[in-house]
This record gives C-alpha cells, sequence and structure tokens, in this order.
C-alpha cells in the first residue's frame, strides 16, 4: 500500500505541468568553469577565499540530477560535466533542460537583462507552453527618469509609461527590498509628496549619479500604481545576491502596506522568502491577498528543500502557495529548481497520506493545486491577454 500511494504520488506530481510564476532568460552562449560556478547561485565568487561551489548543496544536486539530462551517470565529477556541457553547445544544453523541466507557463521578470538572454516567447517555444511577462516598476520610474522629465510630471509620466508597459504583461514586481527595503510608507502618497521625491531623484542624477530609484515613497508610489492597474504585484523577499540587504528583506515590514492594500483585491505575491518563509505563510494565512513561494531557495537547498518545503507548508493555507524556480542564466536552474520542488512537495504530502491526515486524491488536488491552479487563478491566466509566444 505504502509503496504503490509513493509511486502514484509521485508521477501524479512529477507530469504536472507548472506554471513557473517567478524565472527570467536563459544565456545565449556557453560558459566556462568561472562563469558557471558563478551563475549557480548568486554569491560572489571572486577570490582566493571561494570555494568550489560544487561542494555545496546545489553542487550536489547539479550533479546528482543535471548530469543524466546530458546523457552522464549521475554524481559525474564537476569537469567531465562541464566538459560534456561544452561538447553539447548551450543551444542543445538549454533544449534538454527546459524540456526536463515540465513548465507549461512561464511568467517572465524582463526588467534584469545584464547581457542578451532568452526571452518570454523563446522560453516558450523551447517547450510548446506559453509565457507572460512581469514588468519590474523601478525599471520603468528609471526609464522615465532617463529619458528627462519634470518632477512636477514625474507621477502621471510613470502611470501612463507603466499602463504602457503592462497592457499585455500580467503582474508587476518590485525590487524595493534590494534598494529602500520593505518598509515602506503604508498610504497610497499623494502626486505632490511623488513630485518631492521624484525632485530629490532628480537632482542627484543632475549631479551625476545614475537614474536608481531608490526611495521608500517612490518604491511605495510604483507599488500603488501598479494596484491601481489591477496588475498583482510580487516583492522580492528574502535571500538575493550581495546588494540585498537581507535585514531590511524581512516580509514582517511589509505588514503595515499589506493591511493598507488588502480591501484592493490585487493579490500580492512574496517570492523566495528563505530564510523568513515561516514569517511570509503566517502573512499568506492573515491576509486574503497575500501568496508566497519558495523561488531560488529550493535549488540552492539541494536536498534540504524538501525540509523547508515542509516547514512553508505549515501555516500557509495551500491555496496561498505557488511555484517558482526563479532561474536565471544557467538552464539546469529551471531544471533543478522544478524537479526539487516537485519531490519536496511529493515528501511532504506522501507524509500526510500515510499517516492518515488526508486522501491521496487530497494529495494530488494540493499538488495541482501548489504547481499550477492557485497561480492560474491569482494572476487569471486563464483570461489574460495572449501570451508573448502568441504575439511575436
Ligand atoms: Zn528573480
Amino acid at each position: 500500500m505504502e509503496g504503490r500511494s509513493r509511486l502514484s504520488l509521485r508521477s501524479t506530481v512529477d507530469e504536472l505541468l507548472v506554471v513557473d510564476h517567478h524565472c527570467h532568460g536563459v544565456l545565449r552562449r556557453d560558459v566556462d568553469r568561472a562563469d558557471f560556478e558563478s551563475m549557480l547561485t548568486e554569491g560572489d565568487r571572486r577570490g582566493p577565499l571561494s570555494p568550489t561551489l560544487f561542494d555545496s548543496q546545489i553542487g550536489y544536486a547539479l550533479r546528482r540530477w543535471c548530469a543524466p539530462v546530458l546523457d552522464l551517470e549521475p554524481r559525474t565529477a564537476p569537469e567531465e560535466y562541464l566538459q560534456r556541457r561544452a561538447e553539447l553547445g548551450h543551444a542543445e544544453v538549454t533544449r534538454r533542460f527546459l524540456r526536463a523541466a515540465g513548465t507549461g507557463t512561464y511568467l517572465v521578470d524582463t526588467g534584469f537583462v545584464p547581457e542578451p538572454l532568452l526571452g518570454p516567447a523563446e522560453l516558450a517555444e523551447a517547450v510548446g507552453g506559453e509565457s507572460h511577462e512581469i514588468v519590474r516598476l523601478e525599471q520603468v520610474a528609471e526609464q522615465v527618469v532617463a529619458g528627462g522629465v519634470d518632477a512636477s510630471r514625474f507621477a502621471e509620466d510613470v502611470r501612463e509609461r507603466l499602463a504602457d508597459r503592462t497592457a499585455t504583461a500580467v503582474g508587476v514586481k518590485s525590487i524595493a527590498a534590494y534598494r529602500a527595503g520593505l518598509d515602506l510608507p503604508s498610504e497610497q502618497p499623494a502626486d505632490s509628496e511623488v513630485a518631492v521625491a521624484a525632485g530629490r531623484w532628480l537632482a542627484d542624477v543632475e549631479a551625476g549619479a545614475g537614474p536608481r530609484c531608490n526611495d521608500r515613497l517612490l518604491h511605495s508610489f510604483l507599488v500603488w500604481t501598479g494596484i491601481e492597474l489591477g496588475k498583482p504585484v510580487q516583492f522580492h523577499v528574502g535571500l538575493g545576491d550581495s546588494d540585498a540587504d537581507l535585514r531590511r528583506a524581512n516580509p514582517l515590514l511589509l505588514t503595515p502596506l499589506l493591511r493598507a492594500t488588502q480591501s484592493r483585491g490585487v493579490p500580492i505575491m512574496l517570492l523566495h522568502n528563505y530564510p523568513f518563509h515561516r514569517y511570509a505563510g503566517y502573512l499568506a494565512q492573515v491576509f486574503s491577498h497575500v501568496f508566497v513561494d519558495l523561488g531560488l531557495a529550493t535549488h540552492n537547498l539541494g536536498r534540504a528543500s524538501g525540509r523547508v518545503i515542509g516547514e512553508l507548508l505549515e501555516l500557509t493555507p495551500f491555496g496561498k502557495v505557488l511555484f517558482s524556480s526563479d532561474a536565471f542564466g544557467l538552464p539546469e536552474l529551471y531544471h533543478l529548481g522544478t524537479l526539487l520542488f516537485r519531490r519536496g512537495l511529493t515528501g511532504v504530502l506522501l507524509e500526510g497520506v500515510l499517516d492518515g491526515s488526508w486522501t491521496e486524491p487530497d494529495a494530488e488536488r494540493i499538488a495541482g493545486m501548489i504547481l499550477a491552479g492557485n497561480a492560474i487563478r491569482a494572476y487569471g491566466l486563464d483570461s489574460a491577454c495572449p501570451s508573448s509566444a502568441d504575439r511575436r
């Protein structure tokens, strides 16, 4: 009985086409070992004090689960893995990992493109699936500033440009956690306040600073502008690269803003969340419009990710959990993020089946919600504008 449950639930979860509600693009080039390791995590790999990342959870997860996709034995040595990768070339490697991930729909954050990447349409085409864009709020504000604007016109110009940019997008994203932090003013700022803050920013740019949005009031204004457009708002929360100050990326700092926005009924998506995933789960329980995921953490945690998925599911209502890979650059990360999440979720759900907490059909239904159904409902993907792939 136990064996049958295990096999049946695992194959059901493995075959579900997932909605990856937060990811980026894939590199269009081959990489050497240094590049490869630096892109495995968001850590800085420079200098002699930086040990190889193959000796970490993600390094071992990569060798265990990615090697077979390149026709290698599991646990192949790093050198052999990288050699095989180079032989196949980036296009074939990308094709294999995107297919292996089993993603049906990508929601792609197009706001971070340090070099040319495969975009939403190409990701969708690689798997015969769909894709939709998520527009980065701060990028839109920075484009308005870079284009030259008067402080008194800033709010209106941002509203117009954002409405235009999101006409075919299904959501927006705030990276306030990377800038001024998540302790944002909760009330919707008046245009006069926005003009004062924009004036300070424009003066800095005039004095030679880059057009980098980094102001609590302006981040709040951007979030409210997204809400006014009815677009679900994603927030970067928790771990990221060394630019993120983790002390200011705690989701509890968003509590006043969540309280102030709840009555609007526009979903707020807390991304990543680790190591604050239990706090995020609490917010998803108490606020009707808050959803959570474990993107980025899942593949970074490797074999430890199942435990953390269990922790996220301690308090979070199952209808409030979304799946994301937060994959960027390396196609391996789409596969690893998806595979480890499927495995971890299956493990948590199976424990409940085996101790009689829920039935196997319950477990299958919950898996379907978390891997796809919750995102389809929260982003309105059933009725969303045509996918990027269709718009080419
Ligand atoms: Zn991301």
